[in-house]
């Protein structure tokens, strides 16, 4: 194809080509108006029948809206204009023509409903504010990545297929591998642990987990994107600074790099860096919190894990970022050491947001004695998880990490009723397709 100029570097007297969407045709009879939009903006082309050749204007009799046209012409300036220019086609070439019905109107100003939008996924991605959540995505990711290089971590994959779940269970979803039961794998978990214990020491991975749970929730997906940090010599405390300090440079980065996508989204101005030194809540403290609000119709006692209302309540009271510490060991996982001083209680913690749950963490049991107690304790077979359970018999150190939810920190960020929004094709129990 013939090089392109990007709309938003279009300057008034030059001859230009750019190539792009139809967006809108405005036919005034005797001039037509025909706006071009690309991924940097939207351009017009403008149409004086009379003076153009009927090669440009029969061309423009016949486009339909979202058909990609090719526009070779001189721009002038033109203060009505998207952008302040026009441009006069000497040239108009269909690329790739559009059906006249379109499933969804990328330029409609009423917003199509969720599942129309995710059956017509590129077509809704053409709108800004769709596109802008997508951009704000990759710098999230980029800016994570970053962070955790900085914070000395090595990026690391794990195998997906799985031959047991990290925490066993009805979680997983079953596949059949070569004649085996396999499974999709719920969380680097086990794996990351595994790789913490060996000379990398400090690892991170963002890939997929996938849980069979039948939720139909704005926060659940069945394939979500977890980011996951894993760090030997850490304690819980420690694996809490670096949490900190990734959901701060994703912030940061979303300022520096994508201000234009901000306020595409409207968000220019509420859009905050949460201030460091998140308070730390134990969990007795957040139960207290809660109760003290009034708003759950039978209060807290310890052991309960914190309701989708229980969550809200305190979210409301603390207003920011907070973790929660020192949680009940009984309902965190086997993997999960409890405290020096008392084993009923966890280095367990969580990163709330004042919305929802962000990312669950801990200290991990690096003794392999109590790591086949815990197994025990929580009904699990631990000889089937013995390619796991054997690498800490031979030097492994302290760690800790934590998982968070990639999709959960970006319907955060951009304040999304429902996470799937922050997924270009969500999964969840209705769809599998597209
Ligand atoms: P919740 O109680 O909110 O369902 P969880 O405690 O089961 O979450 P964890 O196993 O702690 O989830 O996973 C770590 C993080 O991964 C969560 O804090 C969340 O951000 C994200 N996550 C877990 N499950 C899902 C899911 N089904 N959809 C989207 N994100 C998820
Ligand atoms: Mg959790």
């Amino acid at each position: 194809m013939k090089e392109r100029t990007r709309v938003a570097e279009v300057e008034p007297g030059q001859t230009v080509t750019v190539a792009g969407w139809v967006h809108e045709i405005r036919d005034l009879g005797g001039i037509a108006f025909v706006i071009v939009r690309e991924r940097t903006g939207r351009l017009q082309v403008t149409v004086p029948e009379d003076d153009l050749p009927a090669s440009v204007t029969d061309v423009v009799s016949e486009l339909s809206r979202e058909s990609v046209i090719q526009v070779t012409g001189v721009v002038r300036e033109e203060g009505r204009a998207p952008g302040g220019v026009e441009v006069f086609p000497e040239s108009i070439e269909v690329i790739a023509p559009a059906a006249p019905q379109l499933p969804l109107d990328p330029s409609e100003k009423v917003d199509a409903e969720l599942p129309t939008r995710l059956n017509n996924r590129t077509l809704d991605l053409r709108k800004p504010d769709v596109q802008a959540i997508f951009e704000i995505r990759s710098t999230v990711l980029a800016a994570v990545r970053d962070s955790f290089r900085r914070q000395g971590c090595v990026e690391i994959t794990t195998p997906k297929i799985v031959a047991t779940g990290t925490e066993g269970g009805t979680e997983l979803f079953p596949i059949s591998y070569f004649g085996r039961e396999a499974f999709m794998n719920q969380s680097p978990q086990l794996f990351k642990q595994l790789i913490a214990g060996s000379n990398l020491e400090s690892v991170f991975e963002i890939g997929p987990i996938f849980r069979a749970e039948e939720h139909n929730t704005p926060r659940h997906l069945n394939e979500a994107t977890s980011i996951d940090f894993e760090g030997a010599y850490c304690d819980a405390s420690d694996a809490m600074s670096v949490l900190e300090q990734v959901i701060i440079d994703a912030h940061e980065a979303v300022i520096d790099e994508a201000s234009d996508a901000l306020s595409t989204l409207g968000l220019e101005d509420s859009f905050m860096v949460p201030a460091g030194g998140f308070e730390r809540l134990t969990y007795d403290e957040a139960i207290d919190q809660v109760n003290a609000t009034g708003a759950l119709d039978e209060p807290l006692v310890w052991g309960d894990d914190l309701s989708t209302e229980a969550e809200r309540a305190l979210g409301e009271a603390v207003g920011s970022h907070y973790f929660i510490t020192h949680w009940p060991s009984e309902i965190k996982p086997f993997y999960i050491k409890d405290t020096d001083e008392d084993e009923t209680i966890s280095t367990g913690f969580d990163l709330m947001h004042p919305r929802m749950e962000l990312s669950s963490g801990g200290q991990r049991e690096h003794r392999h004695d109590r790591l086949i107690e815990g197994f025990e304790q929580q009904g699990l077979d631990p000889d089937a998880f013995e390619y796991y359970t054997k690498m800490f018999k031979y030097g492994m150190p302290p760690h800790a990490g934590f998982g968070l939810g990639g999709e959960r920190l970006i319907m955060t960020m951009l304040e999304l009723d429902n996470i799937r929004e922050a997924v270009l094709f969500p999964r969840d129990r209705q769809r599998l397709s597209p």
